[in-house]
């Protein structure tokens, strides 16, 4: 989507992948396979392009590092950096007195000695997760010894489970004058650790929206970020939590593409090429469904079967297919938006 929105303001988009079997192959205008550590690949691609930008916080920062020797990369490693783990994050959000969930890393030397303050709690991996992927339940201490096995090859934070009135997410974009704008924040349900549905504006008091703007702007500030960053919050017993944080496009704000004027793509484009920050404003109140893969596989069938997309957007729901090229359970493929009040 952000290469459509490049396209959209006449720009062209060489990607950097390891693999071709992904939707931005069959749109770019150039495609560059190789590993983040080759060297020359590396080379080619940053002699090629004028500005770099990420659409996951999983790269290598070394591959990063190496291109920002010579061009511009947005935003930079440090906020690549920080948005990679979950310990960094939070150690960071907290630093800036931004509060977050109890949490504590899980170490060889402490996994038989966890204060009873963190169960119930969520074990997740602190790298690399995504749709609730690498999380686990825990009720009691004796279970993290069976879940957190490799704790020599991978890092591990327990968080404590709270109570959820409502998850929140705000998309704020900050250039590199660092001029600050951002969209209305958004509320989201998920199902599984998937995000099943986002309501933009979310409907929570007003101080509510004020303080996730005031935290989101902190976060740019400090981070010197130049571009689009997505941060994810809990509403818990009143408070406003930080869960993480995205440096990118987000899915809760796949909806600004039909329902605000300049869409989070389009904003990261811009920002990227030195353009100034495009409106943000909302101008019909939207949801925004996901589509998973299960959906091909909703009759018990074995084999997939396209879904009835007549019937699903019963007419005037907006379809967007991502192109990805096989539906399997709990993979996003798309999502439906519904434009339900102009403003
Ligand atoms: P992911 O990177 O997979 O999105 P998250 O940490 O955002 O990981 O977790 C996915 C979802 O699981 C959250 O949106 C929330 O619904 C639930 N969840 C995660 N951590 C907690 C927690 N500490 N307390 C309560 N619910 C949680
Ligand atoms: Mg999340």
């Amino acid at each position: 989507m952000m290469i459509e929105a490049a396209h959209k303001l006449g720009l062209s988009v060489t990607v950097f992948a390891d693999s071709r079997s992904c939707p931005a192959f069959k749109i770019c205008d150039d495609f560059i396979e190789s590993s983040f550590t080759d060297m020359d690949a590396l080379l080619k691609f940053r002699e090629q392009c004028d500005v770099f930008t990420v659409e996951t916080e999983n790269i290598p920062l070394s591959a990063l590092e190496y291109i920002s020797e010579k061009k511009i990369v947005c935003p930079n490693g440090e906020a690549i950096r920080v948005t990679q783990n979950r310990i960094n994050e939070k150690e960071f959000a907290n630093s800036l007195a931004i509060p977050t969930v109890p949490f504590i890393e899980i170490t060889a030397s402490n996994i038989h000695d966890i204060d009873s303050c963190f169960f119930p709690g969520i074990l997740k991996t602190a790298r690399f997760g995504y749709d609730g992927k690498g999380q686990v339940h825990i009720g009691e201490k004796n279970q993290l010894l069976r879940n957190a096995k490799d704790l020599t090859n991978s890092q591990y934070i327990l968080e404590k489970k709270v109570p959820l009135e409502t998850e929140l997410s705000i998309i704020i974009v900050r250039d590199k004058d660092g001029n600050i704008a951002s969209y209305p924040l958004a509320e989201n349900r998920h199902e599984n650790g998937i995000l099943t549905e986002s309501v933009m504006p979310a409907n929570v008091p007003i101080d509510v929206h004020k303080l996730a703007f005031t935290y989101g702007e902190k976060i740019v500030n400090q981070l010197d970020y130049v571009g689009v960053l997505t941060v994810e919050f809990f509403l818990s017993n009143g408070n406003l939590l930080l869960n993480e944080m995205a440096p990118r496009p987000h899915n809760s704000g796949h909806q600004t593409i039909n329902a605000n004027v300049t869409s989070q793509f389009e904003q990261q484009v811009r920002i990227c090429a030195g353009l100034p920050i495009g409106d943000t404003t909302l101008k019909y109140d939207v949801r925004l469904e996901n589509i998973l893969g299960d959906l091909w596989f909703s009759n018990n069938n074995i084999e997939p079967r396209e879904p009835n997309w007549e019937e699903l957007t019963g007419g005037v729901k907006i379809l967007k297919l991502y192109g990805k090229n096989e539906p399997r359970a709990g993979r996003k493929m798309g999502h439906l938006i519904t434009l339900m009040r102009e403003r």
